[in-house]
């Protein structure tokens, strides 16, 4: 019998299609694995009649000879930020607990109309704000990876720690993601997984619960390059709902797919060489230039000179478009309402506020508001928005000596639930390699590489230009090939 929860998107879609399988099979395989995996908390709300739903669709459409989507029969987790309607949507938060949306997200309609199934809304930081999955108003989810020779629950990466565990644990074939400044890229990374962040507005932002709207972008989260490409595929398009959605056709990512790197060069930045990098990071990343070369590449030193500020910037652009984007929840028109006996409208406001937003959504807020204020916007505010143009200008350049750009996804593995809450400079410090993609709006991906020394997987970033998924992609394709990165983590839940 087929284990059908060792398998990935491809796997799946073209089983059923061929009629090895049915999609009902599938979905009742890996909504029992939801089931039996709740140790992780990565679900938030599983929602396995819906799996069913889907799958018969498909197959009752297979039976009757229809042509089938790209995503057909393939269950996925969808990360509770993006609007499913009808299915309760928190972007981890209490103040959104019992929100019930009436409208489905465009990128959550993208996937059912190619043919998906949801299992359930996975769990993440609260408002995709943090790098470890300890914010949410739903508990830690626990990475299914451990230390060599230690049962510590470890961080599965944030802020879709829902979506790396669910995908690594093989309790889901796929999910979706959201990056705003790393959080596809580095719970990838954590979890020995894949997760490609596309060109800004390649996925629409109607529907996803809104953190920094300048900066967001969904993306999809899978065990291999080729599964991601899939499963971007269906997700991304033109939205006239968005206004930043790119009016581009959607290139057919799958069919393009080449491991062959021949004419193209890698630009190593001298900038990404940080003090506090792991020498096992540092390794990786020399293999990943390796196996590059090997692909056929051309590898030349760059210079990304504004790097290091690029960390500082997003610390203050996010949070003051977090602070404005969050002022939505009032208690009036979604979710958590705490209106004490004889309250006015103002009590109504600070009591929901303070009792629905976990901390570190407070501390964003505050820093937002402060750096939006009269008094310091210049000195913040628009410093960091010029800072964000230097950092996309260095890219910029960087393009005339280079196709891609190569690079570690984060400067550490994994650590334990706990170790860093009381320090969130450290914590923020996780995305130093993230960031500066996402200012500039590129694409980018981390595949597996490795594991470290301690038995934790490592992740190696590839950034594209603007609009060039395909060779961020065919780039990936090329590490997973050498990598050969079979390694799952040991079942313990
Ligand atoms: N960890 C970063 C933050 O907390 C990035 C989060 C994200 O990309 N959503 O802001």
């Amino acid at each position: 019998m087929t284990d059908f929860t060792s398998l990935g998107v491809k796997a799946i879609r073209d089983g059923v299609a061929n009629g090895d399988f049915t999609a009902l099979e599938v979905a009742q395989a890996f909504n029992a694995a939801v089931d039996a995996a709740s140790a992780l908390n990565a679900f938030i709300v599983p929602t396995p009649e819906q799996a069913i739903g889907a799958a018969m669709r498909v197959d009752a459409k297979r039976a009757g000879g229809e042509s089938l989507g790209a995503m057909a029969g393939v269950p996925i987790g969808m990360k509770d930020l993006f609007a499913t309607q009808g299915t309760q949507t928190t972007a981890a938060s209490h103040i959104l607990e019992g929100f019930t949306p009436e409208y489905e997200s465009t990128v959550s309609q993208n996937l059912w109309n190619a043919g998906a199934g949801m299992l359930g809304k996975l769990n993440l930081d609260q408002f995709a704000m943090g790098s470890s999955n300890e914010t949410s108003h739903f508990g830690n989810v626990s990475s299914p990876w451990r230390k060599e020779d230690t049962n510590a629950a470890m961080s599965p990466g944030g802020s879709s720690g829902g979506s790396s565990t669910a995908v690594a644990a093989r309790i889901a074939p796929a999910a979706t993601g959201t990056d705003t400044g790393g959080s596809i890229r580095q719970p990838a990374a954590f979890t020995g997984i894949c997760g490609i962040k596309p060109t800004y507005g390649r996925c629409s932002r109607w529907g996803v619960v809104a953190f920094a709207s300048s900066l967001d972008q969904a993306g999809p989260m899978a065990r291999s390059v080729e599964d991601c490409a899939i499963m971007l595929g269906a997700m991304a398009g033109f939205d006239p709902k968005d206004a930043t959605s790119l009016q581009m056709d959607v290139p057919d990512w799958e069919s393009a797919l080449s491991s062959d790197l021949k004419g193209k060069k890698v630009g190593i930045p001298k900038e990404y060489r940080m003090d506090g990098t792991d020498e096992a990071i540092l390794a990786s990343w020399e293999q990943g230039k390796a196996w590059l070369k090997d692909a056929g590449a051309e590898i030349v030193d760059i210079s990304l000179p504004h790097t290091k500020y690029a960390l500082p910037a997003y610390y203050i652009i996010a949070p003051a478009e977090a602070s404005s984007n969050l002022a939505r929840y009032d208690g009036v028109r979604y979710g958590l309402r705490d209106l004490p006996e004889g309250a006015g409208l103002q009590d109504m406001y600070a009591e929901t506020r303070a009792a629905g937003f976990g901390d570190e959504v407070k501390r964003r807020i505050l820093i937002g508001t402060y750096v939006l204020s009269a008094g310091f916007y210049d000195a913040y505010y628009t410093q960091a928005q010029k800072v964000r143009a230097l950092v996309a200008r260095d890219f910029e350049q960087a393009w005339a000596q280079c196709d891609l750009i190569l690079a570690p996804t984060t400067p550490t593995a994994s650590f334990p639930l706990g170790s860093l809450t009381d320090d969130p400079l450290t914590m923020y410090l996780n995305d130093v390699f993230a960031v500066p993609a996402s200012l500039a709006g590129l694409p980018a991906m981390s595949v597996p590489a490795g594991l470290n020394p301690d038995g934790l997987p490592l992740g190696l970033q590839i950034v594209g230009k603007p609009f060039d998924e395909q060779t961020v992609l065919d780039a990936g394709l090329a590490i997973e090939q050498r990598a050969g990165f079979t390694h799952a983590p040991e079942k313990w839940w």
